[in-house]
């Protein structure tokens, strides 16, 4: 049975529910047993009261899954640990980094809309869907999303790859950039592209969708032909920038990430 999401706290706390715990970002899981598993209730031993800003996100095989944040990150009493999240791709199951990605983006919004951004009030849970309002003003948040492109941009059978400054990884990859207010996705496209690496693109077609929790990303991955001009990068976000054939690729994303589903269709395909 897949995830099943939901905001609404059930009428009694079961015995027993997975907890997406959160400390500055890191996502707290077991140190004993299955590698990389998630906190159930009884895991968590002295730390569950000191658990701040629970949510309910929904249920895992029945099971109820909670988002929360532990202030306290000293954990080595108990068999627990914080890691980061995006170090856990391809180490933990799938199906539940997913989940823990929208616990994060869920934890994130929480902590950061307790206070109204219209007049300064406390804000408080609306009980009909998952957002918050402000009992002053009316102001209604919902949990804050952030839209991206991400495209790959094919030329004769090469496609174009770029290396962005913050990459810790010295890996290149298709480029993104966030939609602006009043844009379209295809606009976003051409802009993103064009202020990159000077290059204009055509057919801009859909590819598919992913969730990028780091914070609140939303990443639209699109597929592009070029259309004219010479690769000159911006010097500020992207480093360098060139076009590559499926035999001659460079180090390229991990699996997971939609950028690097792109890369391998390209090769699939070229
Ligand atoms: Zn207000």
């Amino acid at each position: 049975m897949p995830f099943k999401p939901d905001f609404k706290l059930p009428s009694f706390e079961p015995a027993s529910a997975l907890w997406f715990v959160f400390n500055k970002g890191k996502l707290l899981i077991k140190t004993t047993g299955e590698p990389c598993a998630i906190p159930e209730t009884s895991d968590l031993g002295r730390h569950k009261p000191a658990l701040i800003r629970k949510q309910y996100i929904g249920a895992l095989d029945g099971r109820f899954c909670f988002a929360a944040e532990l202030p306290d990150e000293n954990t080595q009493d108990a068999p627990l640990k914080f890691q980061e999240l995006r170090s856990l791709f391809g180490l933990m199951e799938e199906n539940l980094i997913w989940i823990a990605g929208r616990a994060n983006q869920l934890v994130y919004w929480n902590q950061t809309h307790q206070y109204c951004g219209g007049c300064g009030w406390p804000t408080e849970d609306k009980t009909d869907e998952r957002a918050k309002i402000c009992p002053q003003c009316s102001l209604i948040n919902y949990p804050r999303l952030s839209p991206a492109v991400i495209v790959a941009v094919l030329k004769n059978n090469q496609i174009l790859l770029g290396r962005n400054r913050r990459f810790k990884l010295p890996f290149y990859s298709v480029l993104a950039g966030f939609v602006e207010p009043g844009e379209t996705l295809e606009a976003c496209v051409k802009r993103e592209i064009r202020e990159e690496v000077g290059i204009a693109v055509k057919n801009i077609r859909y590819f598919g969708s992913q969730p990028w929790p780091f914070p609140n990303s939303l990443m639209i991955a699109f597929v592009a032909d070029y259309a004219g001009g010479e690769i000159s990068t911006d010097g500020s976000e992207i480093v360098d920038a060139a076009w590559f054939s499926k035999n001659s690729l460079p180090q390229i994303p991990p699996k997971i990430s939609i950028a690097r589903q792109l890369i391998d269709w390209f090769v699939q395909t070229a």
